[in-house]
């Protein structure tokens, strides 16, 4: 019988490399035919880019992956539970456990079912490797916008806040997500902040699965078009205008309303000290000349009370700063948002107190939270943070 079955296993090949992570090891291998198949039923598909702008990365694996070159088809196979480096060579091919590959290469587990270690997370979309401009490396899954969600639910929110919140969550999220497919980039989405935040299918809680498929197919749209549903964790009181925060026209679900309901937030009030040095570096990195600040004032606001620039009183005039600058050059996560309003001059610096946390456009999460723990349900959220849409199925 044994005679019979390697006979048999002869007649397969050649199909497939084993490739050891530590020393290069060929081997021909006995395949199944693994299927790719990505359309589970979930309807649109997403391309999400969960590494970019890096020109080596390490690969782990918890099951056996196929790595398959997609234009020659020519397979590999990872072993389970190893460690695998990927560099970049040239535009065309890419270094996987020291075989040369040709980009892209497509990572597969065999039985469908397995999920991708990348960098400390988990992955069950399609993965595919590829070379990028400047000599960088780009990983992109491709996934049903479904499945995407399970793992922007867990980081956006918590598995844990309200299930009212979290489908109002999930809709934005999905609705976010359908507006920037784009097939002429090469993917739709990055996995951070400056978009969504999504992290592979970590985090996921039968909670955060029950609201994205009770909510399946629901998207938010304005006079018949998907809106772009901006999100945020917290607008200090008042939503801002998509117009405002980056400048263009705001539609009417997108120009800001007065929100009583994050008023409990932690997030709700911040205050952040600048010495004065750093402040006039700052100054300085904007075009003045100035060795000396004498003075700070709020110099312009939005409708919804954002401050949009400061003036510094300095020992060379008077200099205009936008207080978008001033966010980027200290950081979202000290001047939280441009809803400051008040700076004072204090020893040795200034300090500015503020409102709220993210750019403040759409709907606030965690007055999101706040109206499902007093009763509301999710339609009732969204459409208080993005008044006049509709909520449509995608179907
Ligand atoms: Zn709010």
């Amino acid at each position: 019988m044994k005679e019979k079955t390697r006979k048999q296993k002869d007649f397969f090949r050649p199909l497939a490399f084993i490739l050891n992570p530590l020393s290069l090891l060929l081997l021909l291998f006995f395949l199944h035919g693994a299927a790719a198949d990505s359309g589970d039923g979930n309807g649109a598909v997403i391309r999400v880019a969960i590494a970019r702008n890096t020109p080596r990365f390490t690969l782990k694996t918890s099951s056996r992956v196929y790595a398959i070159e997609v234009r020659t088809g020519q397979k590999y196979m990872l072993l389970e539970r190893s460690s695998y480096e990927i560099k970049y060579i040239s535009p065309s091919r890419l270094a996987l456990a020291g075989a040369t590959l040709e980009s892209p290469v497509k990572l597969m587990p065999p039985d469908g079912g397995g999920k991708v270690n990348l960098n400390g997370r988990f992955y069950k979309g399609e993965l595919f490797i590829k070379t990028a401009a400047d000599e960088k490396l780009e990983v992109i899954e491709q996934l049903s916008v479904e499945d995407y969600l399970y793992g922007v639910l867990g980081v956006e929110m918590s598995p844990d806040w309200p299930l009212e919140a979290l489908k109002a969550q999930a809709i934005a999220s999905r609705t976010y997500a359908l507006k920037n497919i784009n097939p002429k980039k090469d993917y739709d989405l990055t996995d951070g902040a400056e978009m969504q935040v999504y992290n592979g299918a970590s985090l996921v809680n039968s909670k955060i699965i029950k609201a994205v498929n009770s909510t399946r197919g629901s998207v938010l749209a304005y006079k018949g078009k998907l809106i772009t549903a901006f999100f945020h964790a917290c607008c200090g009181g008042h939503t801002a205008s998509a117009g405002a925060a980056w400048s263009g026209d705001s539609i009417k679900p997108l120009a800001g309303i007065r929100d009583p309901f994050c008023s409990n937030s932690p997030h709700y009030r911040w205050n952040f000290y600048v010495a004065a040095g750093d402040l006039l570096a700052f100054i300085q990195k904007n075009g003045s000349t100035a060795l000396k600040i004498k003075g700070a004032r709020i110099h312009k606001k939005d409708r919804s009370g954002r401050t949009r620039a400061f003036r510094f009183a300095t020992d060379a005039g008077s200099v205009t700063v936008a207080a978008s600058a001033l966010r980027r050059h200290f950081g979202a996560s000290d001047i939280r948002s441009t809803f400051i309003t008040r700076v004072a001059r204090l020893r040795g610096g200034y300090e500015f107190k503020g409102k709220g946390w993210g750019h403040g456009v759409g709907m606030c999460q965690d007055g999101a939270r706040q109206m499902a723990l007093n009763g509301k349900n999710y339609k009732r959220i969204l459409k208080h943070y993005y008044p006049g849409v509709t909520i449509d199925d995608v179907k």
